[in-house]
């Protein structure tokens, strides 16, 4: 019989009850360190001191008004967005995948606007996941996604991700944005060559294309930036982000130059949820933490210490582990046994990872981390490779 909630996930056994910091609680008692974060979504840890009071004070004074009307903790955070970024403008929903949806949208709706409706395919990259909506499906790049789910919307095309000559190629006088992933997160933690990102820049430029980058899970402080593509010293039209933006609370946003979104008239995007009073006080509260001085220098110096550290445990476990990779606190490893194998391993030791696509195991902690959490976490990493490689010799010689 099927189970009362749908079974489209693979979970473990045990739920998860309770969560402080950078630890949750199992329903039998265990305590785990949380280097997964929900998948980059509790960017401050689990009831952050901050958060609790934003969110305690918002239920007690009002939880939802529809965009009907003017939305108080949506101007506040949509100027603290501005002040802080390339966008000009920004529209709230609730998830990743309604963000990238709205950023293709606009886009398209971009080209109409100049009278250039003709101009509405998507150029997006190999490897790359962009969310479950159905546009969203057909822009990503996995087509176990896409299984018994066709046909697929029109407008998508693919390249292989970090090679601009082919993106170059696959340009046609159809041809309305590039959507790219500064780091690609469930392809594995890929990143890109370092002049990636101003190539795409330079492309759209010559090509009079909108840029967007899915900065869903690359965003919110992530790597040490408040946005991912600030590394690279270029800035998209358009940005969708999600995932950390709201420390817990689902929130998307889509944030845009003002040439990018300046035919988003009113009644052209809409939705009911999107940018309630409730989620607009969680991330608030995230950007009052992550903006303060100091904040993503110390996220960058924490994500110093761990790749030094997790370099050692690759280096000691070649069997095991291949390489370490991603940017700031969204690290990968690179498995050369099973990763699930790893992921299992680590929760035995107390630590919670995430597994990704190329065989990878993800770390994406909470950007409150400290170095004895990353020792905690070394830690079980070594104990979970030795455990692993002892158990691949024995295979071999029994
Ligand atoms: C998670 C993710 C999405 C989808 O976000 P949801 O909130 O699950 O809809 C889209 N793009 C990227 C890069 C992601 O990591």
């Amino acid at each position: 019989m099927i189970s009362a909630v749908m079974p489209n996930y693979a979970r473990t056994a045990f739920a998860l009850i309770k969560g402080e910091g950078m630890y949750v609680w199992a329903d039998d008692g265990r305590r785990f360190l949380d280097m997964g974060a929900g998948i980059a979504v509790n960017s401050l840890g689990h009831c952050h001191p901050k958060m609790v009071a934003a969110l305690t004070e918002q239920a007690q004074t009002l939880w939802h008004v529809s965009n009907l009307y003017r939305v108080a903790g949506q101007e506040k955070v949509a100027d603290q967005l501005v002040a802080h970024s390339f966008a000009d403008t920004v529209f709230f929903n609730n998830s990743g995948a309604e963000a990238v949806e709205a950023a293709i949208k606009m886009a398209r709706r971009y080209h109409f606007g100049e009278g250039q409706p003709e101009k509405f395919r998507i150029i997006s990259c190999e490897g790359s996941f962009h969310g479950r909506s159905l546009a969203d499906l057909a822009a990503g790049a996995n087509e176990k996604h896409r299984e018994g789910f066709g046909p697929m919307p029109e407008g998508f095309d693919h390249v292989p991700f970090d090679n601009l000559n082919a993106m170059r190629a696959a340009i046609t006088d159809e041809t309305a944005a590039i959507l790219v992933e500064p780091v690609q997160g469930e392809g594995g933690i890929r990143t890109a060559s370092a002049g990636f990102l101003k190539g795409v820049r330079e492309i759209c430029d010559e090509f009079g294309l909108i840029m967007i980058l899915d900065e869903v899970q690359t965003g919110n402080g992530r790597t040490g930036k408040l946005f991912a593509h600030e590394w690279a010293g270029v800035t998209p039209d358009i940005l969708a982000t999600a995932k950390g933006l709201g420390g817990g609370f689902p929130v998307g946003a889509v944030l845009a130059t003002e040439a990018a979104a300046k035919a988003m008239t009113p009644g052209s995007h809409g939705s009911t949820f999107g940018g309630t009073p409730l989620a607009m006080a969680a991330v608030g509260a995230m950007l009052d933490v992550v903006l303060a001085p100091g904040f993503l220098a110390q996220v960058d110096k924490m994500a110093r210490v761990l790749w030094d550290k997790l370099g050692g445990v690759v280096a000691k476990y070649p069997q095991v582990l291949e390489d370490v990779r991603g940017q700031g606190l969204m690290v990968g490893m690179r498995c050369a046994v099973e990763n699930g194998l790893l992921v299992d391993k680590m929760i035995e030791h107390g630590v919670l990872t995430v597994p990704a696509g190329e065989n990878v195991v993800r770390m994406l902690p909470p950007m409150i981390i400290e170095e004895s959490h990353i020792d905690e976490a070394v830690a079980a990493l070594d104990k979970s490779c030795a455990e692993i490689a002892a158990g691949l010799k024995t295979e071999k010689t029994g």
